[in-house]
């Protein structure tokens, strides 16, 4: 997979260059492009942004510039554009499945009061919220996104870490304990070490479930349908 990043503040984007998924971009197993919006606009300060019509309080990133960025990025429209927004769908790991299906993404970063809504109705085929709160910028929802996206291309996990883990199944996952086996007199959970796969099996399915029904009654609820 390919995701193509838009931003006005490209330097913000150091994170995806560390552990798994810096890991997973070195080893070519995703590719990820970071482009700076500004770099497009034709004017000659290099404005990006202006006032709102109609009045109001900040400023309103221009549509040229961001227009320009997409068509050089995703020139025949082949990608899925996806314009990072609190009025967005909310982002889940259900819709992670459908978006891991495209071989190429573009993230569109909204920054100071967003994006002029032309450049939306003309360019954007989606708009995906990371949750009901306001951020300063779409950069950091798009971290999130590639991030999730890039743990679901083929050989960046060990095996099996994905089946096994919340949200994949409807539950959240049960505890999970290392070494050592007593932790200032907690005992790691008996059935852990019995070596009997079935029992540690059945101990696992049983605490998903009484966490979700306890941490997430919507989840259990949903699950029972
Ligand atoms: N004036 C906008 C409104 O009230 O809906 C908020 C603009 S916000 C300050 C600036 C940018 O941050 C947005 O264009 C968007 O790209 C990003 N953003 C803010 N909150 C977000 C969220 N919950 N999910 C995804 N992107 C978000």
């Amino acid at each position: 997979m390919k995701i193509d990043i838009l931003t006005l503040f490209p330097e913000m984007f150091v994170p995806l260059r560390e552990s798994i998924i810096g890991r997973a971009v070195a080893g070519g197993k995703i590719e990820i492009n970071v482009t700076n919006i500004r770099d497009f606009s034709l004017d000659k300060h290099k404005k990006c942004d202006d006032y709102p019509y109609g009045g109001g309080a900040g400023m309103v990133m221009m549509p040229q510039p961001i227009a320009s960025a997409i068509e050089f990025v995703d020139p025949e429209h082949k990608a899925r554009r996806i314009y990072l927004s609190p009025k967005g769908r909310t982002f889940s790991q259900k819709m992670l499945g459908r978006l891991s299906s495209y071989s190429h993404i573009v993230l569109l970063c909204g920054h100071y009061e967003g994006v002029d809504q032309r450049v939306l109705d003309l360019c954007i085929d989606e708009e995906i919220s990371l949750g009901d709160f306001v951020l300063t910028g779409g950069e950091l929802p798009a971290m999130v996104v590639a991030d999730c996206l890039a743990r679901f291309q083929g050989g960046v996990l060990s095996e099996g870490s994905l089946v096994d883990e919340s949200f994949t199944n409807g539950l959240l996952e049960y505890p999970q304990y290392t070494r050592p086996q007593n932790f200032r007199g907690l005992e790691v959970p008996e059935v852990l070490v019995s070596g009997d796969h079935g029992k540690v099996d059945a101990w696992r399915l049983e605490q998903s479930e009484k966490l979700t029904k306890e941490l997430r009654p919507d989840l259990w609820e949903e699950k029972k349908r």
